[in-house]
């Protein structure tokens, strides 16, 4: 069992629950964003580094707009094939509720620190890291700063839209958007299913 998904694994039940647990792991730089309808409704926002997605649940999803600051809660890291997992997880699991790729493509990493660049892993240690994002309806710079320390939910990071031509205060991407880019199906089609 590998130490970084431990957490992962504890939580959930291999017999019980449909979700992913491997992955062939490579120098990837893909992502995800997760729309879970669970207890409450969140984005999960997941980052392809080292051979795991780390993972933020984003109560209020993505903006385009560079004046919101959307909280992002630490999660646990998860395995590389929970990046196209869409489905429902059986009430009595852990996340029990709807899950559909609501934007997925790569990511380029533009961290810096003191003007000189930095693996993406060093700039999520650090706390602030900023990303490229090329998905289907989120693109261009994003800002992910850590604003409190803590584990898993305890620990808040801010997600923030860059200044860049991919801003755009107008598009509300979580509200005029909301199927996924895999099979165009939305969380409620996954209920009725
Ligand atoms: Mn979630």
């Amino acid at each position: 069992m590998s130490k970084k998904l431990s957490e992962y694994e504890k939580k959930r039940n291999r017999g019980a629950t449909p979700e992913p647990f491997g992955g062939k792991k490579g120098k990837g730089n893909r992502f995800v964003i997760q729309k879970h309808d669970a207890s409450s409704l969140h984005y999960d926002f997941r980052l392809e580094v080292d051979g795991v997605l780390k993972s933020w649940a984003v109560p209020k999803g993505p903006s385009t707009d560079p004046r919101d600051k959307r909280l992002a809660m630490a999660v646990e890291d998860h395995p590389l094939d929970y990046i196209d997992f869409e489905g429902v997880i059986p009430k009595g699991n852990y996340g029990a509720g709807t899950v559909i790729v609501w934007d997925a493509g790569t990511y380029e990493n533009l961290s810096t620190s003191d003007g000189e660049p930095i693996s993406i892993s060093e700039a999520l240690e650090s706390g602030h890291a900023i990303v490229s994002l090329h998905g289907q309806k989120l693109r261009g710079g994003y800002a992910i700063t850590r604003v409190k320390f803590g584990t898993g939910k305890g620990e808040k990071w801010l997600l923030v839209k860059k200044r860049d031509p991919e801003a755009d205060a107008r598009r509300k991407p979580v509200s005029t958007q909301p199927e996924s880019v895999l099979t165009g199906r939305t969380n409620e089609d996954l209920e009725e299913s």
